[in-house]
């Protein structure tokens, strides 16, 4: 079969940071929202000074704070409570479902103790009373700087938790979100979603002859050599003991089968590294695609790529097999 790249097939999309790859540095945002400019001015130079984030963002109001917070990569947010149209309040209410993630940090008034209750009540995280803030500097300071660490621990836990430890690629629970959330979005943008099942070809062979450990080394070079051989926005996982899967967003099903011809003969070039010496090993691979294959739910583009994976091991092994229509 002779097939063009997968680059020629499929158009680069934007670099995504996901996996592993989150824990390279990140650039972090902050986001300020008053309708007085002064003070956005003024928590603006305070909150430089602490030299926490890359970005800093303001809105005068709610309304264009949640448009900021559509646009832009926010780790926290200071709101002013009182403000014409979408208060601070109301913001809180608009935004805590779908953004629970950014700590905010509200501004009241000192003496108002029923406001500041009602903002811990809708999802606030903490509130600095308004007043000098030559006075009250160091202290906002200081809880944006608490705020942003315990973000930070949180994010890396739930890193933690969507990550297969020996391979470093994302594990099977993570990725069966990952791939009803990139089918509902294929689907509802009528945009082409491929997946790939592969499988090690005689894994136990390996573990038998070599060992485990030599087995583990298998699975974690080929998960490396998996994600190198793709595209930054596809998404990898061990999907089994020495079963991968991949979703490609994107992709229609031509690029996809050249995907996965490109891992296939990346696999067979290697000389995996083993105390015994360099080992040969090979995959088989089973591939299906949205709108190619009519499936109505995801659960039957998986059957399909799994169906195409047990053909591609029963015609020999070694081969990428596309799902029957
Ligand atoms: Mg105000």
């Amino acid at each position: 079969m002779d097939l063009a790249s997968p680059q020629e097939l499929r158009p680069e999309a934007a670099p995504v940071q996901r996996g592993a790859e989150e824990t390279e540095p990140v650039e972090r945002g902050i986001l300020v929202i008053d309708d007085s400019e002064v003070t956005r001015q003024e928590i603006l130079a305070i909150i430089q000074e602490a030299q926490l984030f890359d970005h800093c963002y303001e809105a005068a109001g709610g309304a264009e704070g949640i448009k900021s917070l559509q646009h832009n990569r926010v780790d926290l947010i200071i709101c002013d409570v009182n403000m014409p149209g979408i208060d601070g309040l109301k913001f809180l209410d608009l935004t805590r479902k779908k953004f629970k993630d950014i700590p905010i940090i509200m501004l009241t008034s000192a003496r108002d103790m029923e406001t500041k209750i009602r903002c811990f009540e809708l999802g606030a995280s903490d509130y600095v009373e308004k007043g000098s803030w030559k006075e009250r500097g160091p202290e906002l300071r200081a809880r944006v700087k608490t705020h942003l660490e315990l973000k930070k621990s949180r994010d890396r836990l739930r890193e933690l938790a969507s990550i297969d430890e020996l391979t470093q690629v994302y594990n099977r629970r993570h990725f069966m979100e990952e791939l009803s959330r990139e089918f509902s979005r294929a689907v509802r943008y009528q945009k082409p979603i491929s997946f790939i099942l592969m499988d090690i070809d005689h894994f136990k062979k390996i573990n038998d002859t070599h060992g485990h450990q030599v087995g583990d080394m298998v699975l974690s070079h080929l998960a490396a050599l998996i994600k190198q051989a793709l595209r930054g926005s596809d998404v990898v996982a061990r999907y089994g003991g020495e079963e991968f899967a991949v979703i490609l967003p994107e992709t229609e099903l031509e690029g996809a089968v050249a995907a996965a011809e490109k891992m296939r003969r990346t696999v067979e070039r290697e000389g995996f590294p083993s105390q015994d010496g360099p080992l040969d090993v090979r995959v088989s691979f089973g591939v299906a695609n949205w709108p190619r294959h009519k499936v109505a739910h995801v659960d039957q583009l998986i059957r399909l790529a799994d169906d195409a994976l047990y053909c591609a091991k029963d015609a020999g092994r070694n081969r990428v097999v596309v799902a029957q229509e």
